[in-house]
């Protein structure tokens, strides 16, 4: 398999079944993010960038990719993991590591479609940005905990405003916590122990 990790905008073009001058577009709208090679001005987009894009757009990751780049092929009973969070930078942060991972993603970036995306997909764990817009991250935090039906989904609570907000999350029925900045390290040990301990209680 090719070992390299970027792709030129007529690649992505042959993978979407679309013409180089709609990937073209999608960049210059910013929902692909591309850089340009030095002299040339030439389009690279990097194979996560191209993941995460496909991935919001709902659109299908090409087999060869996740191949490439994923250590364990996605199947439907790979754990799901909701991503709760407003900032755009952190989803695709969070996204990359979860596929990455070789789990599901689903992003909600506001309580309200997090409430949703929880009753319809009945995710195994949930990310949870406390600083959210509207209907905040302590109410989808109780929603979840006051729901029999949601039991057994690991809570992993994502901070920016210090101790006191995660002790109180803590004792709301937070599993575990991550306090932003957070690295790439610390994400994947905290999902990859809440995810083991999900599937105990599970079995
Ligand atoms: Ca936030």
């Amino acid at each position: 398999m090719a070992e390299r990790k970027v792709l030129t905008t007529g690649e992505i073009a042959k993978y979407c079944g679309v013409n180089f001058r709609t990937v073209i577009r999608w960049i210059q709208k910013g929902h692909l993010r591309a850089y340009k090679l030095p002299g040339r001005g030439d389009h690279r987009v990097e194979i996560y960038d191209f993941i995460t894009f496909l991935t919001d757009f709902k659109m299908p990751v090409p087999l060869e990719l996740s191949e490439l780049e994923v250590p364990e092929q996605h199947d439907s009973n790979a754990p799901q993991v909701l991503i709760v969070e407003d900032e755009p930078v952190i989803v695709d942060y969070i996204e990359t590591i979860v596929f990455a991972m070789g789990y599901r993603s689903l992003v909600a970036d506001d309580g309200f479609k997090a409430g949703v995306m929880l009753a319809t997909h009945k995710p195994d764990l949930v990310t949870l940005d406390l600083g959210l817009p509207g209907l905040g991250g302590f109410e989808v935090l109780r929603f979840i905990r006051d729901s029999a039906q949601f039991s057994n989904t690991k809570i992993l609570v994502i901070s920016g405003k210090g101790l006191a907000e995660i002790n109180m999350s803590l004792k709301a029925g937070a599993d575990d916590y991550l306090a932003k900045p957070f690295s790439m390290e610390d994400l994947k040990q905290k999902l990859q122990n809440l995810l083991e301990q999900q599937a105990r209680n599970r079995n």
